[in-house]
């Protein structure tokens, strides 16, 4: 999603001159006028990026500080929940199969939990296995083996994850599973980068990681202004959002797909086939209160389409959804 930080013109302040001023008072008006100028300049735009779990993270506000408040917040999110660093705690629960974690990490697999309880499933962190074996897919353009697909389908299934409150510890039934918080972690960084900036006393700043963003606030008085990104044309942007204090995120099949005799296979996977989500739909963007719950309804959607999607959307207060398909978009 495209945002672009905006310089309103500035009025232009007139000052009146008498002919019978003298030096020190026409010095006091080009004084006045250059404060007036000055001070009804739009105030700076800080924007930075930085290439933080795995997609590029970009911080716009007004205050300078910003940035480097939600670089530092979400590189500790990194350090915990990333399925890539041997350091962090997720990479070691899938190597040992069994681990003492956080309470951060007990309560975002509860919160996983949730979302595959009221997506009816199609929302499953346990299909690590699959998502692995697509994503090499992705890469060699070649279908997996239905014999490697139906192997990893076993191990799937948030039943087999067990949370053991008294000791701390996360316990999968089965040796070989392995989680993947690809649909959620993401969305739970921008929302814990927004609660450090509010601590900071920061009230506006768009916060974006990869297609999920929080709003703060406002872009210097107004509401940001989010440009939703062509599921088919990557250069062209689909529609417009208008947010303050709220949370979009958007989950296609268009950025990590590949295509095959004409079918399509995205990195997004249907945990009750063990294939790529196929119901015809193409993007989801979700406006939520917060971003973890647009990111995983994003993906629930994706795998449940547009009918059911859209009535797991209505679960949710304060929930907005734009679902496309082909169709939508006039690319049949
Ligand atoms: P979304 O639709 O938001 O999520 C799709 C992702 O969720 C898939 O990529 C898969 O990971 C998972 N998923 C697929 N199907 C389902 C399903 N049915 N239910 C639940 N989850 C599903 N990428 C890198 O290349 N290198 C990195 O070092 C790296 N580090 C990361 C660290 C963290 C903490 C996180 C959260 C992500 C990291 N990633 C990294 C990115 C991650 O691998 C995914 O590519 C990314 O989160 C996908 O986000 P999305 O918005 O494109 O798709
Ligand atoms: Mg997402």
């Amino acid at each position: 999603m495209k945002t672009r930080p905006s310089s309103l013109p500035c009025r232009q302040a007139g000052i009146v001159h008498r002919p019978s001023l003298k030096i020190t008072t026409l010095a006091t008006c080009y004084l006045l006028l250059a404060t007036l100028l000055l001070g009804c300049q739009q105030p700076q735009l800080y924007k930075r990026s930085q290439l933080l779990i795995g997609t590029t993270i970009e911080v716009t506000s007004i205050d300078s500080r910003a940035p480097e408040i939600v670089f530092a917040r979400i590189k500790e999110i990194e350090k915990v929940f990333s399925k890539f660093d041997p350091d962090s705690q997720i990479y070691q629960l899938n190597k040992l199969g069994a681990l003492q974690v956080s309470k951060e990490v007990i309560d975002l697999i509860k919160k996983a939990k949730f979302f595959n309880q009221i997506s009816e499933g199609a929302f499953d962190i346990s299909v690590g296995p699959l998502v692995d074996i697509w994503k090499q897919a992705i890469k060699t353009q070649k279908l997996p083996a239905q014999s490697q697909i139906d192997k990893a389908r076993k191990l799937a299934g948030m039943d087999k994850i067990t949370i053991e409150e008294k000791n701390s510890t996360i316990r999968f039934k089965r040796k070989g599973m392995n989680i993947d918080l690809g649909a959620i972690a993401k969305g739970y960084a921008v929302d814990v980068a927004i609660e450090a900036l509010k601590k900071a006393g920061i009230k506006d700043a768009l916060v974006s990681a990869g297609g999920d963003m929080y709003c703060l606030g406002t872009k210097v008085g107004e509401p940001w202004n989010i440009g939703i990104q062509h599921p088919r044309k990557p250069y062209e942007v689909i529609g417009y959002l208008k947010l303050a204090n709220k949370a979009v995120a958007t989950s296609g099949d268009y950025e990590q797909f590949f295509i095959l005799d004409n079918k399509r296979y995205s990195h997004i996977i249907d945990p009750k086939t063990g294939y790529p989500a196929d119901k015809k739909v193409i993007s989801v963007t979700v406006m939520a209160p917060d971003c973890l719950t647009a990111d995983a309804l994003a993906t629930s959607i994706m795998v449940l389409g547009k009918e059911k999607g859209g009535e797991l959307a209505k679960k949710f207060k304060d929930v907005e959804v734009r679902i496309l398909t082909n169709d939508d978009v006039g690319n049949n």
